[in-house]
């Protein structure tokens, strides 16, 4: 009943302690063992349980064991920037959340190489394409403006090894399927064996259960 249960790592761990977060709460006590096992997850939970730490955590952990963040962008030939290439992506349905998942992020990579980017329609595209190009591990974003960069081809998905579809089901109500399945289907985002997929929903319907048996590999459902 400890975050020293599972093994977070030094780094996350002090940034855990500096946030006062004491105990995990019942989502993260379920979900950490089985995401930092590698197991995909499909996790019933609302807003306000601590999901975003329930998968923050082992990404960040992760990508810290797995070294060499992301380094900045340079370019191949003059005016040619190579595009970024997050090893984790966050797909939120709205800007506000989409921030907050950022927030989140750099709060617990606090001293450490990890780097993290947030992109959302409605917000100056040149400013988001900054950040892009000075190197991005941890990619949150909304599905519009995400599309949007993948066909300028600032963004390249190929390095994902980690992605979260969060509040799934406010994403289909707000109409994003098209988009979401573009993402997962239309560019170089690695197959479901070769990457780990994490899903959270408030609800189960059977728009999410497809979405789930599309897109996730043997996954484990939760409900809290
Ligand atoms: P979320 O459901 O991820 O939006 O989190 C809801 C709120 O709970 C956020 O303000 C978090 O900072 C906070 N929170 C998440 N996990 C913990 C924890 N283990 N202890 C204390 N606060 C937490």
């Amino acid at each position: 009943n400890s975050f020293s249960d599972v093994d977070l790592g030094d780094i996350l761990f002090a940034n855990i302690k500096h946030a006062k977060y004491t105990k995990p709460t019942p989502v993260q006590k379920s979900a950490l063992p089985i995401i930092s096992k590698g197991r995909d997850l499909m996790a019933c939970a609302q807003t306000g349980s601590g999901k975003t730490a329930a998968f923050l955590f082992p990404i960040i952990s992760g990508i810290l064991l797995d070294g060499c963040p992301e380094q900045p962008s340079t370019s191949y030939r003059v005016g040619v920037p190579r595009p970024a290439q997050p090893r984790a992506l966050v797909l939120a349905p709205t800007r506000e959340l989409a921030q907050q998942i950022y927030d989140e992020a750099n709060k617990f990579s606090y001293a450490s190489p990890v780097s993290s980017v947030v992109i959302y329609g409605g917000a100056d595209v040149s400013h988001q394409i900054g950040e892009l190009e000075k190197g991005v591990d941890i990619l949150v974003a909304t599905t519009g403006r995400l599309v949007d960069l993948l066909d300028r081809g600032r963004v390249s998905l190929s390095k994902v090894k980690y992605l979260v579809l969060d509040e799934a089901d406010r994403m289909l109500d707000m109409g994003f399927e098209p988009q979401i399945r573009a993402i997962l289907g239309d560019y170089d985002m690695p197959g479901n064996r070769d990457r780990q997929t994490l899903m959270f929903s408030a609800t189960f319907p059977k728009q999410i259960q497809a979405l789930a048996t599309d897109f996730l590999n043997n996954y484990i459902y939760l409900k809290v």
